[in-house]
């Protein structure tokens, strides 16, 4: 038997990273698990980060090919290298990895380089080393969900991680599944030219939004030029020297029409990863979808083992998975964190962004709770006049009785970043009007935030 610990981590993503980082912080010895070359998991190396990476270079490609114009700024034979585009994605990925490997060092968390399995409570084996400790964190995130006759080679049918890898731009891209990852990437491709179709199962994008949200985001899809086939599946699909033929039927049923793609991108969502944990062996319980089986305390039902992020119950998101990690190593010091899982913003980063926190018009009107709405879009915001990005609103829910704030849908420039105000509101139980009385600066996006917040109680003042 090798070294021991207080706690050892399997997984380095941004829940597995951020709860050794945390438990170091509070004295513990601490060791994190990772099998993959760097650290940063899914977010840093295959999700998040190198996905923002594209979206930020085509949009600036989009820009100066269609906006700088108007701004009176003239660029000609705009073009763009797409090798040069994924060495800067790289070249982003690659200082993020390094960035958790400095804090690894700084925090004094050991990074055991390998696979690690769990033998049994208190004891984890990586590539055949045991190593002692006290706790077990699961933090080993999830995989992309494969489609029965699908088959993913990461070349002509790609996950997403092989979308953020092409070597050129595919003259027509089919993305199978409208929720966040496709239309990310679907959006990276069309901005550099490709023919965009996204096939999606249900009769709408990102299901989880505000419909009201959801259906402008689709016109402004729409408008970009992006193609939907909705309520509508995917039922095989043949390769060829020339491409990918699908086959595709009405969700409901009925007659079946091909449709041929030189990329497909399978985005149908993501599942637990827990392979080579050794669960079985360990005893520790999954749920009916195969998600480690946790309490509110994130323990699992074996005493000693804990599990957090894309692996248990909950929102698939980084940030989601890092306030778990900080919780769960909180708790194991004594602490009594508390997350609010009613106040997580989840925001799809296309342009407009889209960005939400709290309850959907929707969900409160099947909870029966009375609620008041208050709107106010970006033509009106002199700040996103001034960019010439007027495309979007905002939308704040508030309790009808109390004004405290239930929910915010935000369509429109820098939604993501904007909806972290209303996130906070919420974290602070703050009314509509506690939001409308704060001072925003002018002019800023955010004054469009203010001026819904107003328009709860039915006095926008810019509209
Ligand atoms: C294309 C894409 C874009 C995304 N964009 C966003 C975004 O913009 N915002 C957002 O919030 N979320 C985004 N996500 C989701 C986000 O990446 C995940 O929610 C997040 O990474 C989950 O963190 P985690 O720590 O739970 O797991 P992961 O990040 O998946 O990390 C798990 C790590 O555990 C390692 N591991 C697993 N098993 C073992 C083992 N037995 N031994 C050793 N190591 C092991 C894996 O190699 C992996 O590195 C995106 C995902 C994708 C795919």
């Amino acid at each position: 038997m090798s070294e021991s610990f207080d706690l050892i981590v399997i997984g380095a993503g941004p829940g597995g990273y951020v709860c050794a980082i945390r438990a170091a912080q509070l004295g513990m010895k601490v060791a994190c698990v990772e099998k993959r070359d760097t650290l940063g998991g899914t977010c840093l190396n295959v999700g998040c980060i190198p996905s923002k990476a594209l979206l930020q270079s085509s949009e600036h490609y989009e820009e100066a090919l269609h906006k700088f114009a108007d701004h009176g700024i003239k660029v000609e034979n705009v073009g763009f290298d797409l090798s040069r585009m994924m060495a800067r994605k790289g070249e982003v990925v690659g200082a993020n990895v390094k960035g958790v490997e400095f804090l690894f060092k700084k925090n004094k968390v050991t990074w055991l380089k390998g696979t690690g399995s769990i033998v049994k409570a208190g004891v984890v084996a990586v590539d055949g080393t045991e190593y002692q400790t006290k706790n077990i964190v699961i933090a080993s995130g999830s995989e992309s969900i494969p489609l029965k006759g699908v088959e993913v080679d990461e070349k002509q049918i790609v996950t997403s991680t092989g979308a953020l890898e092409l070597e050129k731009v595919p003259g027509h891209m089919v993305v199978i599944g409208g929720g966040v990852i496709g239309l990310e990437l679907g959006s990276v491709y069309k901005r550099l030219g490709a023919e965009v179709t996204v096939v999606e199962f249900l009769d709408r994008l990102v299901p989880s939004m505000d419909n009201e949200v959801g259906k402008q985001f689709e016109r402004i899809l729409g408008k970009q030029g992006m193609k939907f086939k909705l309520k509508t599946k995917v039922t095989g699909a043949t390769k060829s020297a020339d491409g990918v033929e699908l086959t595709l039927e009405p969700a409901a049923g009925g007659a079946a029409e091909t449709l041929k793609a030189d990329v497909v991108l399978l985005a149908i969502g993501r599942r637990p990863y827990v392979e080579a944990l050794g669960l079985d062996k360990a005893g520790v319980a999954l749920d009916e979808r195969g998600r480690v089986k946790t309490d509110a305390h994130y323990a699992t039902n074996v005493p000693g083992i804990y599990a957090i992020g894309d692996v248990i119950v909950g929102a698939m998101l980084a940030h989601k998975a890092e306030d778990e990690g900080v919780a769960v190593a909180e708790m194991l010091a004594g602490q009594k964190p508390h997350i609010n899982y009613n106040a997580i913003p989840s925001v799809v980063y296309t342009w407009p962004e889209v960005a939400a926190v709290g309850e959907t018009e929707e969900q409160l009107k099947a909870r029966g709770i009375a609620y008041k709405v208050g709107k106010f879009p970006f033509t009106a915001n002199g700040r996103a006049r001034a960019m010439g990005d007027t495309d979007g609103f905002v939308k704040i829910l508030s309790d009808k009785a109390t004004d405290a704030v239930l929910g915010c849908h935000i369509l429109g420039p820098d939604a993501g970043t904007l909806i972290a105000e209303l996130a906070l509101a919420m974290e602070f139980g703050a009314s509509a009007e506690d939001v409308a009385r704060t001072c925003h600066a002018h002019p800023s996006l955010n004054e469009a935030v203010k001026e819904a917040a107003l328009a709860v109680d039915g006095r926008a003042l810019h509209i």
